[in-house]
């Protein structure tokens, strides 16, 4: 394949050939890129950023206070230390992203404002053909790539996930998504009230409880949180030693995935043990007199649903301070002056706060088509959460849930780039999963196991998403700790990877 070459394209539009497409220039990618320079100096690769800066989620999110809830000792890159306190704001982890590039020069891969629209495999050729719009100019641009390496995320980063609540119209004050939050907002002085409660709520209460008059968390139902010192003492008394950085990082990245470890089979095996060590941290801050049982005391088991950290227990303070307050009930609808709540009472509020969610979105919203014909993702079957049946050369990043992000995107660059390795070295241009013949029977289920694991966007947008089979390699099982051992391991010549 040439390097420049004219496809079906109209004759203004000049395509660019990579042998790998990476979309997205968040944690992933950005990780991607690296990774592929380093195991793969001669592969040629281009990253394409539909914004206009790199850091996805840490770009995407502006709202007061945004912040990281695990620790970026893991939610870093296992190759380069993590110096600071563990949980970090997003300026921080862009600054991090921002060395990482430098360090590896890395941005003259990545291109910003291209909006991938979509992508068409031709197994003749054995090539992607991707096309995208310049978002600040709307030019169309093609590029044809071997490779594509979706790095897109889980969530639309242009439409957050706003329920529709009766009334809204009504309300004469202004209503804000922190996923779009404006810049300019003054909440000075202001009487908020942030609808959720999930780490985006738990971070914004404290975060302008200082500065408006009075900040509530108004929320359906209580969420499990952590809190304790935003320190690792590890990593304090490790650098009072002089150890050198890069120790410190490998030596908390272990401590903190071993007490990870530990705390997660706690939460199977002793769940009201836990359930009351946790509570008990929050009734040390809030004191005997508050009402733990109604407001943070949640139906499920911990661990069903991400847990949030609460550095330095800010949540809690702001309450016992006055500044900030939580009520659990249900809203019945928006009024001119606030919300009325099933209960009666009516919260009144100059900004409401919808900390809501996301949008599920698989694949960037890009528009795939296999050999002419639209890909239904939903119809195929997802081999360790990563590639997929009847989509070749092609893997996407999706990360943990109760683990750091990164610790599988790392996982993953290293299985792209054996993989690309190993397709050299057969000589092969295209690689497949498909079910083998003992896959035959294998029952097939829904992305998730939802007593396991229940968010919202994801109960949402399940019908979207691959199946997942009964067998360990056909699941993303969100375990990091047997997913290190197991993706090195992959034979790379099973069955199950079909090569032409
Ligand atoms: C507020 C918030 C806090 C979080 N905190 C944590 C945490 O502490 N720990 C943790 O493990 N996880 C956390 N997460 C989950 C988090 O999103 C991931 O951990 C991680 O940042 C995802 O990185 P990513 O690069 O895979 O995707 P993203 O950060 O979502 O980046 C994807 C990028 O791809 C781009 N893109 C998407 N579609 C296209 C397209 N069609 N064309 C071109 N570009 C496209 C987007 O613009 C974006 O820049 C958090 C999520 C949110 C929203």
């Amino acid at each position: 394949m040439p390097d420049t070459a004219i496809l079906h394209q109209p004759p203004s539009v000049k395509t660019e050939h990579f042998d790998v497409l990476i979309v997205g220039a968040g944690i992933s990618g950005v990780g991607g890129a690296y990774h592929l320079t380093q195991q793969r100096p001669g592969t040629s690769f281009v990253v394409l950023e539909a914004q206009d800066y790199f850091g996805g989620t840490w770009w995407t999110h502006k709202y007061p206070g945004i912040r990281s809830d695990s620790d970026l000792h893991t939610f870093g890159y296992r190759f380069k230390p993590w110096r600071s306190a563990p949980i970090a704001t997003a300026g921080e982890i862009l600054k991090y992203m921002g060395e990482v590039i430098e360090e590896n020069d890395l941005a003259r891969h990545i291109r910003y404002h291209h909006k991938v629209r979509s992508a068409s495999w031709d197994s003749q050729a054995a090539l992607w053909t991707i096309e995208a719009t310049r978002t600040d100019t709307n030019e169309d641009m093609v590029f044809t790539a071997g490779f594509l390496w979706m790095c897109q995320g889980y969530y639309n980063h242009t439409q957050p996930y706003t329920p529709q609540w009766p009334d809204m119209d009504r309300f004469k004050g202004t209503i804000i998504h922190p996923q779009t939050w404006p810049e300019d907002l003054d909440y000075t002085g202001k009487r908020v009230v942030v609808i959720g409660s999930g780490a985006t709520a738990a971070t914004v209460v404290p975060a302008m409880a200082p500065t408006a008059a009075h900040v509530t968390m108004l929320q359906r139902s209580p969420t499990f949180f952590r809190t304790g010192r935003n320190a690792i003492a590890l990593a304090e008394e490790l650098r009072t030693l002089s150890v050198p950085e890069e120790w410190v990082h490998e030596i908390v990245r272990r401590k903190i995935l071993y007490d990870q470890s530990v705390f997660t089979s706690r939460c199977v095996n002793e769940p009201d043990t836990v359930k009351a060590e946790l509570l008990g941290a929050v009734r040390a801050e809030l004191g005997p007199d508050y009402d733990i049982d109604t407001h943070f005391t949640p139906s499920y088991r911990p661990w069903r649903q991400r847990i949030a950290f609460v550095p330095d227990a800010d949540l809690f303070k702001g309450i016992a301070g006055g500044k900030a307050s939580v009520v659990t009930d249900h809203i019945d609808r928006f009024v001119e002056n606030g919300i009325l709540l099933r209960s009666g009472q009516v919260l009144e509020a100059d900004i409401i706060v919808t900390a809501t969610g996301f949008n599920l979105n698989v694949l960037g919203d890009v528009a795939f088509t296999i050999d002419g014909k639209p890909l239904v993702f939903a119809d195929s079957v997802t081999y360790r959460g990563m590639m997929f049946t009847g989509i070749p050369n092609m893997v996407w990043v999706f990360g943990y849930f109760r683990a750091s992000w990164t610790l599988r995107a790392d996982l993953v660059a290293d299985f792209v780039c054996r993989l690309l390795g190993h397709m050299d070295k057969k000589g092969a241009h295209q690689v497949q999963v498909a079910l083998r013949p003992e896959d035959a029977a294998m029952k097939l289920l829904p992305w998730i196991d939802d007593q396991n694991f229940n968010p919202g966007y994801l109960m949402r947008g399940m019908h979207l998403l691959p199946k997942r089979g009964e067998k360990p390699e056909w699941q993303h099982n969100q375990d990091y700790w047997s997913e290190k051992d197991a993706f090195p391991a992959i034979d790379l010549d099973d069955a199950a990877f079909v090569y032409r």
